[in-house]
């Protein structure tokens, strides 16, 4: 039997595991998906650990997304996001070698948008420069587009935009302007999870904006039913969260993700 899972902590409440093992089981691969929430101090001897086991792939969550980057060789993008969520320890054959360290919240970004037909040019603003931002960052400006980085600590913003090819630093306050003039915006703040709140004002929205929301909890979020209103293509957060599983499961067993089947499980307990 093949072994993957998350290490965060908490990890309790992960939608994880069903996404990935309906996936397995749509394929026929004998494999479970199992949760561990490692103390904070232990991340190290975790990912040695579950080297030495035989497990074959890790996601990592908050708290431990920026050290894991210190444990495994980490490819060219997570390297520049500066976090890793996917661990790869390769087959039996591999064991004795460093695993490898991946970012595929940048790949969910992507894909997520991609699956509702939105081509990644233009203008891209993304709120938020915490792990969320950096990935949707790096995401779009790979993809091509110009990007504007907003965030409530402005100084935060201008470090990541100076980390990101052509892209540009703010803080909150010109959020109306920049939308006004983009085409794709990322939510990448916690904003919209607590209480009905959102981080970008609705007058800011318009009919030819795609409208990405990190946030997942709830999937509806103000900001999506805003951009609803106005016309808007809306993205919920739980397609980032698909297709960052989604490219870990094909990273981990070298197929095709059965996409329809993972999004199933995980909107069934969303
Ligand atoms: P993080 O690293 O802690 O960053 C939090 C970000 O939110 C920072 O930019 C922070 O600004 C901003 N923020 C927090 N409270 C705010 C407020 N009241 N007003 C304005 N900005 C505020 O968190 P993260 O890991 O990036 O996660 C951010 C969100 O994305 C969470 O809701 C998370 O669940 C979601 N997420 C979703 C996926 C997915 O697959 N769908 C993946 C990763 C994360 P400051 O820098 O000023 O503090």
């Amino acid at each position: 039997m093949q072994v993957f899972g998350l290490v965060g902590n908490p990890v309790s409440h992960s939608l994880s595991p069903p996404m990935h093992e309906a996936a397995y089981d749509e394929c026929g691969i004998d494999a479970r998906y199992v949760t561990f929430e490692p103390a904070p101090d232990d991340l190290e001897a975790a990912i040695e650990g579950a080297r030495a086991l035989g497990i074959e792939g890790l996601n990592v969550t908050i708290p431990f997304k920026q050290d894991a980057l210190d444990h495994v060789d980490p490819d060219d993008l997570a390297t520049r996001i500066g976090a890793v969520n996917t661990i790869d320890f390769g087959g039996p054959d591999d064991r004795a070698s460093m695993p490898t360290g991946h970012n595929t919240d940048a790949e969910g970004v992507g894909r997520a948008f991609d699956h509702h037909g939105v081509a990644l040019d233009g203008r891209a603003v993304v709120v938020g420069a915490g792990g969320a931002g950096r990935a949707a960052a790096f995401a779009l400006a790979d993809a091509g587009m110009s990007v504007a980085i907003a965030n409530r600590t402005v100084e935060r913003a201008d470090a990541l935009a100076a980390e990101v090819d052509g892209a540009s630093g703010h803080g909150l306050a010109p959020l109306e302007r920049l939308v006004a003039d983009a085409d794709v915006v990322v939510n990448a703040t916690s904003v919209g999870m607590e209480a009905n709140e959102t981080p970008i004002p609705a007058e800011a929205l318009h009919a030819d904006l795609a409208v990405l929301d990190a946030v997942y909890s709830p999937i509806e979020t103000r900001l999506l039913r805003d951009a609803a209103t106005v016309g808007a293509t809306t993205i919920d957060g739980g397609w980032m969260l698909l297709y960052q599983g989604v490219a870990a499961f094909e990273r981990w067993i070298g197929q095709d993700a059965p996409i329809d089947v993972m999004n199933e499980a995980l909107r069934a307990r969303i």
